[in-house]
């Protein structure tokens, strides 16, 4: 499929169904190390922002408004960490694609906004145990696979093979950034809730682009 506003669609989509599916074990994951509220919280967000586009008299013309749409969406329905987080990482991807088709690099400029969006809000670095671990092999392996001259929807299925590695090597980690940071050692044994629905939403993109 081209990575167009039609993708993007199908990716916000995609990405409702498969938080959806797994809201249960995020729950589970944030229960452990956290409030227990991130799967119910993201859920509760991604269904109003399906709501919203269904609710559209014309398709959205480019990736930059879906994303927008889901940005603005997430903010005032998610809340907690996440909602601030994810809303910035979404508004600053909706900034970086003003094409309205992304080749290999729209969507490495677009992985590498989304990560930028969260560590300006979070102030999160490599190995706190956030959803940055998932983001930044993400976005590395993205860059690797662009350079090696793949196509975007390789570029998205490396990203998402990269969040996945991520997510699972937070599981030794100790948090130093969030509600999981009041844990201490404690928090060492558990995946991360956020770098976990990281992985889904980016492999939701990688699914779309391959649909
Ligand atoms: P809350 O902790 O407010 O209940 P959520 O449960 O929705 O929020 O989200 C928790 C997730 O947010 C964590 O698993 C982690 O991935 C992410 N997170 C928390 N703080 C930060 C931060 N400063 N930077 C990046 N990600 C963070
Ligand atoms: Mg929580
Ligand atoms: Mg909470």
């Amino acid at each position: 499929m081209t990575l167009d506003a039609a993708w993007a669609v199908d990716w916000v989509r995609r990405s409702a169904a498969t938080v959806a599916e797994h809201r249960d074990e995020l729950v589970e994951l944030d229960r452990q190390i956290g409030d227990g509220d991130h799967g119910e919280n993201l859920d509760r967000g991604f269904r109003a922002v399906v709501a919203k586009l269904d609710g559209l008299d014309a398709p959205p013309a480019s990736v930059g408004d879906v994303l927008r749409l889901v940005a603005t969406t997430l903010m005032s329905t998610v809340g907690g960490a996440a909602g601030p987080l994810y809303g910035t990482a979404y508004l600053r991807a909706s900034k970086s694609g003003a094409a309205t088709e992304l080749g290999a690099d729209g969507v490495v400029a677009l992985l590498e906004a989304a990560l930028d969006g969260i560590v300006t809000r979070g102030r999160a670095n490599a190995g706190d145990k956030t959803m940055v671990d998932a983001w930044t092999p993400a976005v590395a392996a993205a860059v690797e696979a662009a350079d090696h001259g793949a196509p975007p929807s390789a570029v998205l299925a490396a990203a998402a093979r990269g969040a996945h590695e991520g997510a699972v090597a937070t599981v030794p980690l100790v948090a130093s950034k969030g509600r999981a940071s009041y844990l201490g050692e404690r928090s060492a044994g558990h995946l991360d809730p956020g770098a976990r629905s990281s992985e889904l939403i980016l492999v939701a993109a990688a699914e779309a682009a391959a649909a």
